[in-house]
């Protein structure tokens, strides 16, 4: 499979150099130059989870991954359970959150690692990913490349704007992972891993590639689970999924599973105040709006960067969007209310990234009184959000195991200012 820019003018690429590249040279996004459409075997057969994963991944991999290695690679990636669970006659939720971080972008992290390691094999040099993180992305990262060799992890994470929790699920691994606490803002890291890809005489001199949500190995696995969940229900009718949106990756593995053959009656763009999306729906103008704090902090972004990929899918018409995906904008006090009213009716808990994937799947409800099974993706547990959740529901939450260790580990990070030349003479004596 060809993989071709969002932007038009980079030349074509094959998977490889799409997973290693990240973004393409003219700044797009890579998108698959065809959409394969899933054969017999995936509608009859009983497939696990990573045969699935496999089945689906192959066509966009085949031509730079052996098909031995990426059966390797699946099993090993996804090797978590993905239980769904009733919240009532109509509605589930797909719990997405049984990886090592506790939060779907382990998925993601988890096979790009492994296929990136894969190829790093062949190469004599050393490879660093340098990822800037707000809190999650940065553990999921960490955690998929822990111990895998020939590659280096550096984190770059803004000092105390990041829970404690988080903090300590990015500094206690050690090993290939080394944390750098950046005395500034979230954009600060950014912008210094942006310097340090910009720095032609630093890139001749180390390997450097990014993990970022942007990466189109990032979308594949995030595709697999809405077949698994179709399958799950029969795998007969059109279903509707509900997704917690921030960046739009998640719900764009949806939409390249749609494309792929699997009938969904709606999909559900769930997202908290930072609700961009909605309103391009509404008015087919992207606004342009600053990003707001939330208490689902995962989905704080102001400009989705998988806008890009959709508006490519749908050949940028609004109207078309409409009829495949409902959004809605959520505040943090319809969240609060959402946590307590699931715990009292259902006797469930959920983070606070998945109640506003529940509140979206209501409100839906409300507009069409369609009774279609819906399923609502739950991309964090909730005892990541203890500080939230606790209050609301006025009930101690215990840390699941995933998390004890890294709360019991002493945290290293190395200080730095928010400079890029003190980045840079760090990536060359290190
Ligand atoms: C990243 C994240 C999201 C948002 O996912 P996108 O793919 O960026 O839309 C939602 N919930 C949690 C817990 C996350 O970590």
């Amino acid at each position: 499979m060809r993989f071709y820019s969002t932007k038009g003018s980079a030349i074509s690429v094959g998977f490889k150099d799409a997973l290693f590249q990240g973004l393409a040279p003219d700044g797009g996004l890579y998108m698959p130059a065809s959409i394969p459409v899933l054969g017999e075997n995936f509608f009859q057969a009983d497939l696990s989870f990573s045969e699935l994963a496999q089945e689906m991944i192959q066509p966009f991999s085949n031509d730079d991954l052996p098909k031995n290695e990426l059966i390797d690679i699946c099993a090993a990636a996804f090797d978590f359970p993905i239980p769904m669970v009733a919240l009532n006659d109509n509605d589930a939720v797909l719990e997405l959150f049984h990886g090592p971080t506790l939060a779907f972008k382990d998925f993601a992290a988890r096979f790009m690692a492994r296929t990136m390691s894969y190829f790093q094999a062949d190469m004599d040099q050393e490879l660093t990913i340098l990822v800037a993180t707000s809190g999650d992305t940065g553990s999921a990262v960490a955690n998929g490349f822990f111990g895998v060799e020939g590659i280096k992890v550096i984190i770059l994470y803004p000092s105390t704007k990041v829970s404690a929790i988080q903090e300590k699920q990015l500094t206690t691994l050690g090993g290939n992972i080394t944390a750098l606490e950046i005395e500034g803002t979230f954009d600060d890291c950014q912008r210094m891993v942006k310097d340090a890809f910009r720095d032609d005489d630093l890139r001749k001199r180390r390997h450097l590639s990014s993990a970022n949500s942007i990466n189109i190995a990032r979308l594949l696995p995030q595709s697999v689970y809405y077949a698994w969940a179709w399958k799950q229900c029969g795998g007969n009718k059109p279903i509707i999924f509900s997704v917690p949106c921030g960046n739009f990756g998640n719900l764009t593995g949806g939409l390249l599973t749609n494309k792929m053959g699997v009938p969904v009656e709606k999909f559900i763009a769930a997202t908290n105040s930072n609700d961009v999306f909605p309103k391009y729906l509404n008015n087919g103008v992207v606004p342009e709006q600053d990003a707001v704090q939330t208490i689902s902090n995962a989905m704080d972004v102001g400009v989705p960067s998988n806008l890009e990929r959709i508006k490519n899918l749908y050949n940028q018409d609004v109207s078309e969007i409409k009829q495949d995906i409902s959004s809605w904008g959520f505040s943090d006090a319809d969240t609060r209310h959402a946590i307590q009213a699931t715990r009292l009716e259902s006797g469930y808990l959920v983070d606070p990234h998945t109640a506003v994937g529940i509140l979206g799947l209501q409100k839906y409800r409300e507009k069409t009184n369609s009774s279609t099974k819906g399923i609502v993706l739950s991309t964090a547990h909730p005892g990541k959000f203890t500080d939230v959740v606790e209050p609301i529901v006025g009930e101690k939450i215990s840390f699941p195991d995933q998390l004890q260790s890294a709360i019991a580990n002493e945290k290293s990070a190395i200080f730095m200012s928010n400079q890029y030349s003190d980045l840079k003479e760090f990536l060359l004596v290190s």
